[in-house]
């Protein structure tokens, strides 16, 4: 079974020459590691054109998208604009969202539900505020609201449990707590994959990757430092690339 790595590169790299040149060097690493991973990229929007013109073996995400499907949002992208881009994958729910940009639980079912009708897979990312919040109960409300009044969650939507205090902090979740939050999603969402996400680097990813139910990861910062990015690869691979 290949592990999942989702590729979050937040609101970088700046200019679109860093963007097509990241895009290429990620690409050519997890092209190298396409039988043991499959890689999704999500760039800010402005690059998906350029980027979906290359071809790879990774597949594109989207960091976000509006719920509606076209008209009066300002500044907003619709399922129906990233899925004529070749996106496959859409973020939903990601930490920074709903802390920075008030994004509630009833927004990303809208969302959820859009992407679903649209044929683009979500990547919904749940995760508690800080350490020894009740957290099956955070998290069970999350899951919750995120699937109401959606009658069949398709087993190619991804969860990524991302705890926000371990988001961008250099301070990841034990592997052995992620292991059983993983496992607790995992009793609601048994056929779907489950990852981690949260500080992961070359260091620490083996104890993550190591463990079956924890179907891949999600990172964020190190996935736009280059040597980084390629030492998980290789350490999630096994291969020298
Ligand atoms: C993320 O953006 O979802 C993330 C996990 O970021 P980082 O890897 O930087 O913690």
């Amino acid at each position: 079974m290949r592990k999942i790595v989702v590729v979050n590169w937040k609101m970088n790299p700046q200019t679109l020459a860093e963007a097509v040149e990241l895009y290429r060097f990620t690409s050519d690493v997890c092209s190298a590691a396409k039988e043991k991973i499959l890689t999704i990229v999500c760039p800010p929007f402005v690059y998906l054109e350029e980027l979906s013109k290359i071809e790879s073996d990774v597949l594109l995400g989207a960091q976000d998208c509006h719920w509606e499907k076209e008209g009066a949002f300002t500044g907003e992208i619709s399922p129906e604009m990233l899925k004529n881009l070749g996106v496959k994958y859409v973020i939903v729910g990601h930490s920074e969202r709903r802390l920075f940009m008030g994004e509630t639980n009833e927004m990303i079912n809208r969302k959820i539900r859009t992407l679903l009708n649209n044929n683009l897979i979500p990547i919904l990312a749940i995760g508690e505020n800080y350490k020894g919040e009740n957290l099956e109960e955070v998290l069970f409300a999350q899951l919750r609201s995120a699937f109401e009044g959606i009658d069949r969650v398709p087993s190619d939507l991804i969860v990524a449990y991302e705890p926000v205090w371990a988001v961008g902090s250099e301070e990841p979740d034990t592997p052995d707590h992620a292991t059983d939050i993983v496992r607790f999603v995992r009793m609601m969402l048994f056929s779907n994959p489950v990852l981690y996400g949260g500080s992961v680097n070359h260091s620490n990813i083996g104890d993550f990757i190591s463990v079956p139910e924890i179907a891949g990861v999600l990172i964020g910062g190190a996935s736009v430092d280059k040597e980084e990015f390629k030492k998980i690869i290789e350490k999630i691979s096994g291969l020298q690339l």
